[in-house]
């Protein structure tokens, strides 16, 4: 069972005037009411939090444990999706993806009249931080 991006908004208080062709096109698989784990074999844990997109037209919203995050968490993915006009930049770490794509769906979230408290800004903030590590490592490899 999935919604459309828009009833998915919809469901959530937000009213979808004129939404890109590409983000008409995306469903929404919300485990609160689909459980993704029980079909795709990941441990239920990796979706507390947590939200994912799958290719290009799918975003599976986790269990969150406040609702502001969850709805942070949407805008972020729709984010990756309104970032791809980056996608010929081959060499972007993947923190400055994940930062754009903050950027991009907050600054959407916005465009819909929707706006995130201080506390949800710096936990996105501290979710970029997590990907610095792994940024390190490529610049090492780029670097020899
Ligand atoms: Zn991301």
């Amino acid at each position: 069972m999935t919604n459309s991006l828009r009833s998915w908004l919809q469901a959530e208080g937000i009213l979808v005037q004129d939404l890109p062709d590409f983000l008409e096109r995306v469903k929404v698989i919300d485990c609160r009411i689909n459980p993704y784990w029980e079909r795709c074999g990941m441990p239920e844990e990796h979706f507390t939090n947590a939200s994912f997109l799958l290719g290009g037209d799918e975003i599976v919203v986790g269990v969150y444990t406040k609702p502001e995050l969850r709805l942070a968490s949407f805008f972020h993915e729709v984010g990756h999706l309104l970032s791809r006009k980056h996608e010929g930049r081959a060499n972007w770490l993947p923190s400055w993806w994940e930062r754009d794509a903050w950027r991009e769906g907050f600054a959407w979230a916005a465009s819909l009249g929707v706006t995130f408290s201080p506390e949800v800004e710096a936990w996105a903030e501290a979710q970029v931080a997590t990907y610095l590590p792994e940024d390190e490592e490529v610049l090492a490899l780029t670097r020899s």
